[in-house]
């Protein structure tokens, strides 16, 4: 497969070579397969086996701990690829790279020692357990307790749409500890811990959702992580924010994949003596797409240069980049399918993954309109409107 051109300059050398790699594994070994997983919903444990030997896994682990320490731009550059062949598959890297990441900035050293190596080999794989019956955008309102007894704590709540929980062995979770916000690690094998498999969704239908049910669960003090309080705006945070750049990344892939599609059904197909490409409505949705891919990928490598800087500008940036990539991809599959026709709804094509993938991403890591609120907000802070321009409109 070609490099798309329009960004590959911007890359080093190093960042080219590993995106070929990447591209390379997801032509090989997940383009092929991915309507049929999600025909099945399920996701075969060799592919995590397979995303493990690759050292995919560990993409988000510092090499110390053995991952792959990636930089930002090439995290993202793996997502991108892996996005673009299945999403199912890149949710598995997203959730499992924002527990490892998580566990990183906000773990004590033991739980670094202990789970960041298994994170990276796939030994282990992470689950993000955060979503409630009750919260979902707004996530103060989680409802799952923590109280100490002991040298324990003990959790009680519901979580469900949990990716990869089918398969997690480690979940980070989010529950109130004495009516404050904590993030507790909670092994798969903890008494009082029950996963069940939540089928029949629209979108990324492989990305093994359950839920989880929590009656009791008593887990040691020492999987608390990061400081009571702080659960929420530190250690979820955290980690939210990577998934955000993730998806972001993968919906780049995801329009790309849309934008491929488009092209060869529009090249090949021909109605009213031309190939559909000749005309003139069918070439707008290709400009369009053609455009938002691009666009796309360079607010996903502005952020990415952002984070990898460390610039506290990186938040901001990856809403943005995530807001402008989720409803471009959404865009993208949709006139994906409009190109198609009646092919394009059909179980041949993966247009209609793609479009029904698209939509999971607009509401998965802050929903297109928490983001348009947080972006809106960020835009008069930016652009502060001055009392003139008040007082003309107040009367
Ligand atoms: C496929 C899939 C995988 C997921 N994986 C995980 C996972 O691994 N871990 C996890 O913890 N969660 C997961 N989730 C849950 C996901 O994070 C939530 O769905 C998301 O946060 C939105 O919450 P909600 O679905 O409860 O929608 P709600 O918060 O109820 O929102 C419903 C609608 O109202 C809009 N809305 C909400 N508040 C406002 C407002 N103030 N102003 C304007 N509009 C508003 C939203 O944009 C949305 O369109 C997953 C969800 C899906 C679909």
């Amino acid at each position: 497969m070609r490099t798309p051109p329009d960004t590959a300059s911007d890359l080093t050398e190093a960042q080219r070579t590993a995106r070929a790699g990447f591209a390379a594994f997801a032509d090989e070994h997940l383009v092929p397969y991915a309507d049929r997983w999600d025909r099945e919903e399920r996701l075969p444990r060799e592919v995590t086996e397979h995303l493990a030997a690759e050292g995919h896994l560990g993409a988000a682990v510092p090499i110390r701990y053995g991952g792959a320490g990636l930089d930002a731009v090439t995290f993202g550059l793996l997502h991108a690829e892996v996005g673009r062949a299945c999403s199912s598959v890149r949710s598995l890297l997203t959730v499992h790279s924002m527990v490892a990441h998580a566990l990183d900035r906000w773990g004590r050293p033991e739980q670094r020692r202990h789970w960041l190596p298994r994170l990276a080999d796939g030994t282990a794989l992470g689950a993000f357990a955060v979503t409630e019956p009750d919260a979902g955008s707004d996530l103060q309102a989680v409802a799952t307790t923590a109280r100490r007894d002991g040298d324990d704590y003990v959790l009680s709540g519901r979580k469900h749409w949990i990716t990869f929980g089918q398969y997690a062995d480690l979940f980070l979770v989010l529950a109130r500890l004495d009516d404050r916000p904590a993030a507790f690690l909670v092994e798969r094998d903890r008494g009082g811990l029950d996963v069940r498999p939540m089928t029949g969704a629209l979108g990324t239908r492989a990305s093994m959702l359950a839920r989880v049910q929590m009656d009791g669960c008593r887990i040691p003090a020492a999987n608390l992580v990061g400081r009571p309080g702080f659960g929420l705006s530190a250690v979820i945070a955290t980690a939210l924010e990577l998934g955000r750049y993730s998806v972001a990344w993968g919906c780049v892939g995801l329009a790309e994949a849309c934008l491929r599609a488009a092209l060869g059904h529009a090249a090949a197909r021909r109605q009213f003596g031309s190939a559909l490409r000749g005309h003139q409505l069918v070439q707008r949705m290709l400009a369009d797409m053609g455009t938002g891919v691009t666009a796309a990928r360079l607010l996903c490598l502005r952020a990415g240069r952002l984070r990898e800087a460390g610039d506290p500008a990186s938040v901001h940036a990856t809403w943005m980049a995530k807001y402008f990539a989720s409803t471009a991809a959404a865009r993208a599959a949709g006139d994906a399918v409009q190109i198609h026709g009646a092919r394009g709804i059909g179980p041949d094509e993966p247009v209609q993954r793609y479009l029904r993938d698209a939509k999971v991403m607009e509401i998965i890591e802050g929903s297109t309109q928490l983001q348009q609120i947080m972006l809106a907000e960020s835009a008069y802070q930016m652009f502060p409107v001055d009392s003139y321009d008040t007082e003309r409109t107040s009367g």
